[in-house]
């Protein structure tokens, strides 16, 4: 067979060659040149057989074979070789060969290298792909233990703030009683500073501990039936003062929806409605204005909290409800609640997300954009689902709680503890 003694001719120069152009040192040729060889024989009983699948073992070993340096600077270093290798057939069955030799070799030959080139790319991709996942599976676990770090940290450290900070709160009161003569009124005015700072550094520890529930699952909901309408009657009398000293006004719309007995949490719903309003006032100047309003939808009742002030870019709005997610600078950072743009600690709308994810329901704000001059304004979006029985998840895990509290005690009364000590 012609192709055959073609082939042979080409061998000795075939390997030299491109051992001499691939491998860089005399100690890495030898090794190539052997792995070229029986790249050859391969080649050769390919092209004698017609089956492709002889050469799938070394293609195999090849396309596995890439380092951790190639792998990590993405050097694609077997389909190169094999590319050259394409190249240099050519080249060489031009200057050994007759051109009718030359065309039936290349005729032979070229398709079974283009074969091998497309395997060994497959190989080389799937090497990459499963170094590049169990690089990102290892990123992700220590983003995890980070995360778990975090919360942990979150955790342990409000719990241990909480004791020295009722000291602080009970010797502080004791001293507000102790000076009681008018000639004391301005040490009277500092104490009234200190409870100032430590009602907000309780709020504070509190919002720390929330999210730590929050992060590990632990938020238990106390379901009642409740009122949209007592949140919004809460929420018109609470934020009387300050809207006053912001000169801001406050519009609360009862609406169609707003007076059906829903079940849910009422104290950790006014939380997370409280601190969208909060949050409403804070990031809206002087003489702005704010609107609560809603609607009934199927299944749901959405309420909304609408400002006229600085508005969050579209980027920003996804990164407000993570924990930290606060925007503002570290310098705006306030002791004052509703100071205008007072930066606190960036739990609020966290904490809020988690109430009402609690709940079966979601939260999202619009807002065309952040301009502090032109005051685009923000709408957050509450959605509460209107189960007028308790049968979310969370409820069902309370009610079944009470039900077999229920059945216990039932069984208790049946069966009434005695001193007698146990069998
Ligand atoms: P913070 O304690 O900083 O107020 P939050 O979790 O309550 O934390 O809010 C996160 C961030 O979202 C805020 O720092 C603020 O940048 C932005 N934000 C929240 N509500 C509004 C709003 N109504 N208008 C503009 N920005 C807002």
């Amino acid at each position: 067979m012609a192709v055959q003694a073609s082939l042979r001719k080409l061998r000795t120069i075939w390997v030299e060659r491109i051992s001499r152009e691939m491998a860089a040192g005399e100690g890495t040729r030898a090794g190539f040149s052997e792995q070229l060889e029986r790249f050859y024989d391969l080649l050769e009983q390919t092209i004698i057989t017609g089956d492709m699948a002889w050469l799938d073992p070394i293609l195999y070993d090849w396309g596995r074979s890439p380092t951790e340096t190639n792998l990590e600077q993405a050097d694609y270093y077997v389909s190169f070789i094999l590319n050259r290798m394409i190249a240099l057939t050519l080249e060489i069955s031009r200057d050994l060969l007759k051109p009718k030799e030359a065309l039936e070799l290349l005729a032979a030959v070229i398709p079974v290298l283009t074969h091998s080139l497309g395997v060994v790319i497959r190989y080389e991709m799937e090497t990459r792909v499963a170094h590049i996942s169990k690089e990102l599976g290892a990123v992700q676990e220590k983003l995890q233990v980070l995360d778990q770090n975090k919360s942990k940290f979150i955790s342990v450290a409000a719990h241990e703030l909480k004791t020295p900070l009722t000291l602080i709160e009970g010797y502080t009161s004791m001293m507000a009683d102790f000076v009681q003569t008018d000639s004391q009124a301005q040490m009277r005015s500092y104490l009234t500073g200190v409870n100032t700072g430590v009602l907000r550094l309780r709020e504070i520890i509190d919002d720390m501990i929330d999210v730590s529930l929050i992060d590990n699952n632990l938020l238990t909901l106390n379901i009642q039936p409740m009122w949209i309408s007592h949140l919004l009657d809460l929420a018109r009398n609470e934020f009387k003062k300050s809207i006053a000293e912001r000169k801001q006004s406050l519009t609360v719309n009862d609406f169609e929806g707003s007076d059906l007995m829903i079940y849910g949490d009422s104290e950790r719903l006014y939380q997370a409605l409280n601190n969208v309003i909060t949050n409403a006032i804070k990031y809206t100047p002087d003489r702005g204005q704010i609107t609560i309003d809603g609607r009934l939808l199927p299944g749901f009742i959405e309420i909304t909290v609408k400002d006229t002030g600085i508005g969050i870019s579209a980027e920003d709005q996804a990164l407000i409800f993570e924990k930290f997610g606060q925007l503002g600078k570290e310098d705006l950072h306030s002791s004052s609640k509703i100071k205008f743009k007072g930066g606190g600690p960036g739990l609020g709308l966290s904490i809020t997300r988690g109430v009402i994810e609690a709940h079966g329901g979601t939260i999202w704000v619009e807002s065309p954009g952040y301009d502090e001059v032109k005051l685009p304004g923000s709408t957050f979006h509450i959605l509460l689902p209107t189960r007028t029985e308790p049968t979310n998840p969370v409820m069902l895990k309370f009610f079944g709680s009470l039900e077999q509290k229920m059945e216990t005690d039932l069984r208790g009364e049946e069966n009434p503890p005695t001193d007698d000590p146990p069998a």
